[in-house]
């Protein structure tokens, strides 16, 4: 039970009577398990046939040459572009109910965070030719991290970045070498975000209901997951933006020592 109590003053600033307000938080507890529990087993069961579908459609892809008709090969472009959502998707949905069963597990190894976000630098300008993706190497101590999720969480980033940056731009990739962290920060010039919205952000299914958003495809899971990811290797996540100038989001990291 949540209770709030809010007291009521005389016109002597003492206190006269006060208001109890009790809100029963067991049904609502019960609601958000039994949805955990839903996305868990539909995101799982849809796991197996979308990656059937993906790999036929890459074998469709691997089969088409000078002479297949010009109309097969853009249908079936089209429709792996759409797999690849759909995937992206499922795992959102999968990762978020892991989450929040917590069996979200790293698999923690040094890492060198320069040839990481190069790596994703490259793939993520692979995805848009409206945007130029910059990143300088600095000299930088290696991170103690989980490869696959921290790629996972610069993925998103970089995504978002090209996503609420429609016009395209430059997003920027800086790295910082601090006592005993390193910050990386994603640097876009696209639509921003309200004051009011930047803590939100972080939360589940929560997007920012500007209409410029309501254009581009989301169900608000990103975040949530790339702020878990880095919390849960100690380290912080967060984000400096103004409207219509653009966002910075950050992250910070433990550097590795030896003792480790
Ligand atoms: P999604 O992109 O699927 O909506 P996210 O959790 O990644 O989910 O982002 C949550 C919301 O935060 C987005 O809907 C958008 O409103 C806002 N947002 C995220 N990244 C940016 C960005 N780089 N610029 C402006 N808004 C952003």
């Amino acid at each position: 039970v949540n209770n709030h109590i809010s007291p009521i003053f005389d016109k002597r600033g003492k206190v006269e009577a006060a208001t109890i307000v009790s809100i029963d938080i067991s049904r609502q507890k019960e609601l958000e398990r039994q949805k955990d529990e839903f996305i868990g087993i539909a995101s799982h069961e849809l796991k197996t046939p979308i990656t059937s579908i993906k790999a036929y459609g890459e074998i469709l892809a691997g089969l088409m040459d000078k002479s297949t008709a010009p109309i097969i090969v853009q249908l079936v472009t089209k429709m792996n572009a759409q797999v690849i959502r759909l995937v992206k998707l499922i795992y959102s949905l999968l990762n978020t109910s892991r989450i929040s069963g917590g069996q979200l597990t790293l698999q923690l190894e040094p890492v060198d965070l320069n040839a990481l976000l190069g790596e994703h630098v490259l793939q993520g300008q692979l995805t848009t030719s409206k945007h130029h993706i910059a990143f300088v190497e600095q000299q930088l101590p290696l991170v103690f991290a989980d490869t696959e999720r921290l790629g996972q969480v610069v993925d998103n980033l970089l995504s978002n970045a090209i996503k609420y940056a429609p016009k395209g731009g430059d997003i920027l990739v800086r790295t910082e070498s601090r006592d005993d962290y390193v910050r990386v920060s994603i640097v876009d010039f696209g639509m921003g975000i309200p004051k009011a919205a930047q803590e939100k952000i972080f939360d589940r299914f929560y997007r920012v209901k500007e209409a410029s958003t309501e254009a581009v495809s989301g169900i608000g899971l990103g975040l949530y997951i790339c702020r878990e990811i880095i919390e849960k290797h100690q380290g912080r996540m967060g984000v400096e933006s103004v409207q219509d100038e653009g966002s910075t989001f950050y992250f910070e990291l433990p550097i590795y020592r030896i003792s480790e």
